[in-house]
């Protein structure tokens, strides 16, 4: 007989959420994803989602659905906050995707979550559902939500985010770093930007000066140009997607930059504000029935652009470990994830804690070395965007 299935629920409906419960499913394994918003109302602004992130999405059956919305930027071009220099630029269009596997994609969060949502189908996340407490049983694990309700699994993930619930019950209270900083976000209609001829071109544009810098890269097709303007402010600790800055705050921070990004900054009206914060590495990710997922396990600063990637690796690893292991095998299933992804994840927190600081030296060697550094990023991101995460568990699991 075969062996008895997992029943799976995953608290969390994002990107990780989402992307796990079809993993499982794809698998035969029934899997209900439990988010606590009434709709998914999909806010956040764009993302970059790299090569490795892409080969999680085609794995998932998601890359085709997405490939509409998204868009292939020609270049990465880093550019002298005052000048306008264009100190160093690497092609992504094309020779990004021969050397790493797959293309590099910039695409509205949005997009994503309804490409993941449309591939799940109807029936399987429970919307209006938060988690308050999640409690180990000897054979599964139970959820309690904040309307009463409780369901009993095999195995519990928790794809919650930076302040998850499943965290903080299971492993009890810690705290998010906050780094000190916030970004503005905003997706600007491109029709608003009409005034700015280097917008013609699909490009990924980083624009870095001392204490601050601005990313900007088209999404939506090219019908609107994401931005994120990180700026120094030990004050302002709000952190979510929906929280609103001003614009007048927001061009301020950035007086005397080129006009390229004072003018863009003007054209957006509200921008959205998200304090930055970020979490130690953590040592345990699992019990023997509920673990952690995407933010939720390893909440990274956005200044290696691989938040989401990193959800979306986490997922094809589970979901294939879960999907091999019958119920009597959940507890190893969970470990074995543990093992695969918290070596990977933690070298992607400190590194996304260390950019922060080189994209913002002020003028002189310090930049200057940097910049010429930044001639080699190919080479040394190679092991972030080449990563394919199903392949190095494969390997890692291969008998020697
Ligand atoms: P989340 O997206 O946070 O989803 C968690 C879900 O759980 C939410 O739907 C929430 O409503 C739900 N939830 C929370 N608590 C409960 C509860 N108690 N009960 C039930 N449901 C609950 N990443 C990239 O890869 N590329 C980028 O370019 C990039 N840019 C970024 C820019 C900024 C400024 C920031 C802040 C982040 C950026 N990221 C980027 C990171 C990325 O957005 C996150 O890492 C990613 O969204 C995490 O996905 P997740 O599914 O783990 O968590």
């Amino acid at each position: 007989m075969a062996p008895k299935r997992p029943y799976v629920a995953v608290v969390g409906g994002g990107i990780g959420g989402l992307a796990v419960a079809i993993g499982l499913r794809k698998q035969g394994i029934e899997a209900v994803v439990h988010e606590q918003a009434r709709e998914l109302d999909h806010q956040g602004a764009g993302i970059a989602i790299g090569a490795n992130g892409h080969r999680a999405l085609r794995h998932l059956g998601v890359a085709d659905r997405l490939a509409g919305a998204a868009v292939e930027p020609v270049r990465a071009d880093f550019r002298h906050w005052r000048t306008g220099r264009s100190t160093v630029t690497h092609a992504l269009a094309g020779g990004y995707a021969d050397r790493f596997g797959a293309p590099f994609w910039t695409v509205e969060r949005a997009a994503v979550q309804q490409a993941l949502l449309a591939e799940l189908g109807p029936g399987a996340v429970r919307l209006g559902a938060r988690c308050t407490e999640v409690t180990q049983t000897g054979a599964g694990a139970v959820i309690r939500f904040a309307d009463g309700a409780e369901t009993e699994a095999d195995a519990v993930i928790g794809a919650d985010g930076i302040h998850s619930a499943v965290r903080h019950s299971v492993f009890g209270p810690d705290e998010a770093v906050f780094s000190g900083t916030s970004g503005y976000r905003a997706l600007v209609p491109m029709d608003r930007l009409g005034h700015i001829p280097e917008l013609a071109e699909r490009v990924l544009w980083l624009w870095l000066g001392p204490g601050r810098h601005f990313i900007a890269y088209p999404v939506a097709d090219g019908a609107a140009l994401n931005f994120l303007a990180v700026v120094p402010d030990a004050q302002w600790t709000v952190e979510s997607w929906s929280t609103e800055g001003e614009s007048a705050e927001l061009l301020a921070a950035f007086e005397g930059w080129h006009p390229f990004v004072t003018e863009i900054l003007a054209a957006c009206e509200r921008p959205g504000r998200w304090a930055l914060y970020d979490r130690e590495p953590r040592r345990v990710w699992s019990t023997d029935r509920v673990t952690l997922l995407g933010d939720a396990a390893h909440a990274m600063l956005p200044h290696h652009g691989q938040g989401a990637n990193q959800s979306l690796e986490d997922a094809v690893v589970l979901a294939h470990l879960l999907g091999s292991a019958g119920a009597d095998g959940v507890a190893q299933a969970l470990r074995s994830y543990e093992r695969a992804r918290r070596p990977r994840t933690r070298l992607l927190q400190a590194g996304s804690r260390k950019n922060a600081a080189c994209f913002q030296l002020p003028d002189g060697p310090e930049a200057r070395a940097r910049d010429e550094r930044l001639t080699r990023l190919p080479d040394d991101l190679a092991w972030i965007h080449g990563h394919d995460a199903l392949g190095a568990l494969r390997e890692q699991t291969a008998p020697v």
